[in-house]
């Protein structure tokens, strides 16, 4: 049996009384595309933040390839090849398009010269679709283009496993079907997603595994078709998804 590419034994992170995540345990295997849902405030991000080094577990243990990442820091983790895009996107405003990612392959992968950088970056916008606004200063972009320009950035990094935070939010459907078309095309490589996702059309096409947090526990690991059927999924996620888009249509 091979070793997962990710495994998280019963890991807590508390902030004061607050268990963010408490006693979570999962593995992730090369080549998946995992979705992470659950309602505002179950301990998404923070599971994200958790694995990558910038809140370490209060509590449990993080193996990446059968090695202890927890309690390394962000750059360490960054360094084995484990990225993720912010919730809230944050380009450096001043900075262009491909020097925004140039930041990105100089930070987290092996190249080591500009030139190199550029090259690398420019590959990168062409993948993400974003090459003709390479010159331009980041803050001129649209907000689907800074959530390309933020996997663009990611990608640079060279990631095994890419953890998307709310990509989608705030797109509009025509958005939100090229953002589909990226992540897939991502996922083609052979990167490892870990998708946190509001938009269960989304969740439901692209994964082949969904995890569901709730007041940071995980209820749930199982398929998309198994999910939308799980009771506990039902009454703590889904019914309340289901009953807010009901009203949204009926207003
Ligand atoms: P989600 O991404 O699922 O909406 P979060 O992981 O952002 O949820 O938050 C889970 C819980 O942890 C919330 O109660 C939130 O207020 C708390 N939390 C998250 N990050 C911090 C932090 N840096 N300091 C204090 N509390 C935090
Ligand atoms: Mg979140």
């Amino acid at each position: 049996m091979s070793v997962p590419l990710l495994e998280l034994s019963h890991v807590t992170r508390s902030f004061g009384g607050v268990h963010a995540t408490r006693d979570v345990s999962l593995t992730l295997k090369q080549g998946e595309v995992i979705g992470l849902i659950g309602p505002n405030g179950a301990g998404k991000s923070t599971l994200v933040n958790v694995i990558t080094g910038v809140h370490p577990p209060s509590s449990g243990q993080i193996m990446h390839n059968g090695e202890r990442i927890d309690g390394m820091k962000p750059f360490q983790v960054a360094a084995r090849g484990i990225a993720r895009t912010f919730q809230v996107v944050q380009p450096f405003p001043a900075m262009t398009v491909i020097e925004n990612v140039m930041a990105g392959s100089l930070f987290g992968s092996r190249i080591r010269s500009m030139s190199q950088a550029r090259e690398a970056a420019a590959e990168h916008l062409r993948f993400t679709g974003l090459l003709t606004l390479a010159e331009r200063p980041a803050s001129e972009l649209t907000l689907a283009n800074r959530k390309r320009l933020e996997l663009a950035k990611s990608l640079a990094m060279s990631p095994k496993l890419l953890m998307l935070d709310e990509v989608n939010a705030g797109l509009n459907t025509a958005e939100v079907d090229q953002a589909l078309e990226l992540i897939r095309k991502i996922a083609a490589t052979g990167v490892t997603v870990l998708i946190i996702e509001h938009l269960l059309k989304v969740v439901l096409t692209l994964c082949s595994r969904v995890i569901v947090l709730h007041h940071g526990e995980l209820i749930a690991d199982d398929t998309p078709s198994n999910i939308v059927r799980n009771e506990a999924v039902i009454k703590a996620y889904l019914g309340a998804r289901f009953a807010e888009k009901y009203r949204d249509s009926h207003e």
